[in-house]
């Protein structure tokens, strides 16, 4: 059985309060009877003193006896608070006692006594107990007071009612703060658990490929803002992945449908006798197909680029040793068009995938070959900035028009849609050197003017 966060939530702060009002109360209701208790000894004391200083008043001196009417009123007086008073004279004789006074009374009393404390506390360990006090007159003693009560201490009815009302005011402030905590448990559990479940809602539905679901509501807690950034990240790259590939499938359509539906015509028009199939048509047919065969070759390296992004295999090399071996080879390429190669650069060594930055230097050289014309000048340069190893192909082409510069990188762009297809690229060649460029960390900037020239940057960052 699973319960939900909220209810396992609610529940444990519901034990928590429960245990803290009950600690609480406890610790409170002991703490208060100990105090309790040394009051009552305390009082116990000074009336003690009292009813002997009472006692000690009534010794006349000058004829050496004892006032028994008025000692009498004494001792019936403390014996209605619960002291028994039994006086001696110097010599020992009883002069007055309680418990010959009334003694009736007196076990009454702590017969009494004994079962108030013995209902409150059960076993309550008491009994009679008594101290005896000497007293004096003109500094010489005169005789002694035995005060008898119960021990070692003892509640009065009235302090029984106060003691039981101090206990019903803490049980109403517990039940007053438990009901309180569990309200404010209720509200915490629903302010933690409504932000995960809607995150929970936004991943369901994300997995069921609604990815244009985000999550809107921003969380007061860290974590859960991350939970939900993290959520609307994968939401986001999901449908970016997602968008990519339904235009990839488009796109490579609309690329297949002229060249094979062009390739089609020819066919039937050569198979139903309408042309000649002459060498000439064949030919062009054949280029057809290599066309197409090098856009699939194209297509196949610009997703595995895009696909593995994570997989280089990085080795350490000269940048400018590379960019002259590549050179090397377009070399005869450019002199039979007429334009000039230049290298310039000094030794720069970076940490990166050979073939790719291999890939790389190739497209941006040959599409400078393919847009300039006779007589430009193509430059290549490698040299070492702050951002890292930089690589710039300038050439005195065409030039790219500027509405058209920040599409150059997107697949099948191709910045002059009236060049006729079977002469001009593919529209591949800069968005797999994008590809490269970018699974390097690294960036790819233009600068092109029309009719004067292209500048690519290439940067590639430091280790
Ligand atoms: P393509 O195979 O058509 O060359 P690319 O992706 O390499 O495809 O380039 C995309 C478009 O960018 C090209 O069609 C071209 O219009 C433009 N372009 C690229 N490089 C240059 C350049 N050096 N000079 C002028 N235009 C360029």
């Amino acid at each position: 059985m699973k319960y939900s966060l909220k209810s396992k939530l609610s529940f444990s702060y519901a034990v928590m309060s429960l245990l803290m009002v009950a600690l609480i109360s406890f610790c409170i209701n002991v703490l208060l009877q100990s105090r309790f208790q040394d009051y009552v000894i305390k009082e116990r004391e000074q009336k003690n003193t009292e009813i002997v200083s009472m006692i000690e008043k009534q010794y006349n001196g000058l004829n050496g006896g004892w006032n028994t009417g008025t000692i009498e009123n004494i001792g019936v007086s403390a014996l209605e608070q619960g002291v028994i008073v039994r006086l001696k004279d110097a010599k020992g004789k009883t002069v007055w006692d309680a418990t010959v006074h009334n003694n009736g009374l007196c076990v009454q009393m702590l017969t009494h006594m004994s079962e108030n404390m013995n209902s409150r506390y059960p076993g309550f360990k008491g009994g009679y107990e008594q101290k005896t006090y000497s007293l004096k007159s003109g500094g010489q003693e005169v005789g002694h007071a035995e005060l008898g009560y119960y021990g070692p201490y003892y509640f009065t009815d009235n302090d029984i009612a106060f003691l039981n009302s101090l206990n019903s005011i803490l049980i109403a402030v517990g039940v007053l703060s438990l009901i309180m905590a569990l309200i404010l448990g209720a509200f915490m559990a629903k302010r933690v658990s409504g932000p995960i479940s809607k995150s929970i809602r936004a991943a369901g539905q994300i997995a069921k490929g609604n990815f244009q679901q985000r999550i809107t509501e921003s969380s007061g807690t860290r974590e859960m803002a991350q939970l939900t950034d993290t959520i609307n990240h994968l939401a986001d790259s999901l449908e970016k992945q997602q968008d990519l590939r339904k235009r990839m499938a488009a796109d490579v359509a609309h690329e297949l449908r002229t060249p094979l539906a062009n390739l089609q015509s020819s066919m039937e028009a050569m198979l139903d006798g309408i042309w000649e199939p002459s060498e000439e048509r064949l030919e062009s047919c054949h280029e057809e197909i290599i066309r197409l065969n090098r856009l699939v070759g194209d297509l196949e390296k610009l997703e595995r680029y895009e696909a593995e992004n994570a997989s280089l295999t990085i080795s350490v090399f000269d940048l400018s040793g590379i960019s002259q071996l590549i050179l090397n080879n377009f070399e005869s390429e450019f002199r039979k068009k007429g334009i000039a190669l230049h290298f310039e650069g000094k030794s720069v060594t970076v940490q990166a995938d050979r073939d790719k930055i291999t890939q790389v230097i190739t497209n941006l050289v040959s599409n400078a070959l393919k847009y300039t014309p006779e007589d430009g000048n193509v430059s290549v340069s490698v040299q070492e900035s702050e951002r890292g190893a930089e690589l710039s192909v300038a050439d005195t082409g065409k030039g790219i028009p500027p509405e058209d510069l920040p599409y150059i990188f997107e697949r099948f762009y191709r910045a002059d849609r009236s060049r006729n297809r079977r002469t001009g690229g593919l529209g591949l060649g800069l968005t797999i050197t994008k590809a490269i460029v970018d699974a390097h960390g690294g960036t790819i900037e233009v600068v092109s003017e029309v009719d004067r020239g292209t500048t690519f940057t290439v940067t590639l960052p430091k280790d």
